[in-house]
């Protein structure tokens, strides 16, 4: 199973990608950073049997007992194994990814029925902030930032700035198709300018193997080249999921999970009369399109 081949790598002293290959649907990273006497968690994983080996890796390495969770959006697959890290680990998120993780539930496991999913709830943040959240521990400084909406409206990058290491969450997923269709396409692109202006050296995305910097380009062409898509598409009176059938991916063919695109069109047509972003979709209609283009429902291995 894939899940044999999930790993830890460390990529500065004592800062840990946890990565979980192929990348694809549910399939997450998280990290792990030490810092002192406590592991700073950023993301857990979709099933109750993931999120527990994840938790063994935590354990494996950490000096210490005390736990920080940051979850870089409401996402099920960064969230629902918040709760093995147990009551006294302190989860901390954006203010809105709260209130959506409140709002949507396990929304996720409905999409996926035959995913094991395991003893799976909602453990809310207790720690919320707006803006930016500075964690100072061990000697040790972790930025948490949010730079505008992206992926969702409410995305936290996690960067260590004297290791020049960034947790994109799902904004940056190199190797896999990125994935808008609950956040915006144009915020996307004006994050990703400000995520390169930090000169990270080492990129951990939300999913997909590890990169540099050269992941915010291979996501900025394809937001590009969706942007152009859809206002052709527009422009010819079709569908998202119209334009998706008749496009070409060319270059995009290769990343996985590319049924992204019909969701990914949703946004992008909305965007173009809609100036806000990141306003609400009809996620389960358009889910239902993704699985039309697809002929199948997405192939999940959580
Ligand atoms: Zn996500």
């Amino acid at each position: 199973m894939a899940d044999d081949t999930s790993r830890l790598v460390e990529v500065a002293d004592g800062v840990h990608a946890y990565v979980q290959p192929d990348g694809g649907w549910c399939l997450n990273n998280a990290g792990v950073i030490l810092a002192g006497d406590e592991a700073i968690v950023v993301d857990t994983a979709a099933t109750e049997r993931r999120a527990l080996r994840l938790k063994e890796s935590v354990d494996s390495l950490a000096a210490g007992p005390r736990r920080t969770v940051v979850n870089t959006h409401f996402h099920g697959d960064h969230t629902f194994g918040n709760k093995v890290f147990g009551p006294d680990a302190t989860v901390v998120s954006h203010a809105l990814t709260r209130t959506d993780m409140a709002e949507t539930g396990l929304a996720l496991t409905g999409l996926w029925p035959d995913v094991e999913w395991g003893d799976v709830e909602v453990v809310l943040p207790g720690l919320t902030y707006s803006g930016s959240l500075t964690l100072h521990a061990g000697g040790r400084r972790v930025d948490l930032l949010h730079l505008g909406p992206a992926h969702t409206r409410s995305d936290t990058v996690v960067w260590l700035p004297e290791e020049r290491v960034l947790f994109t969450g799902d904004i940056v997923m190199p190797g896999c198709t990125p994935f808008v269709l609950m956040g915006t396409v144009r915020g996307s692109l004006e994050v990703l300018q400000r995520l390169r202006a930090l000169e990270p050296v080492t990129v951990v995305g939300g999913h997909g193997p590890l990169a540099g910097p050269e992941a915010f380009d291979a996501t900025e062409e394809y937001l590009r080249w969706l942007e152009k898509v859809a206002a052709e598409g527009a422009a010819r009176g079709l569908t998202p999921l119209e334009a998706a059938r008749t496009c070409d991916l060319g270059p995009f063919a290769g990343l996985l999970d590319s049924e992204r695109l019909v969701g990914n069109l949703h946004r992008a047509w909305h965007e173009l009369d809609d100036p806000r972003l990141a306003s609400p979709l009809d996620v389960v209609g358009v889910f239902g399109e993704m699985v039309t283009y697809h002929g199948r429902l997405p192939d999940c291995h959580a």
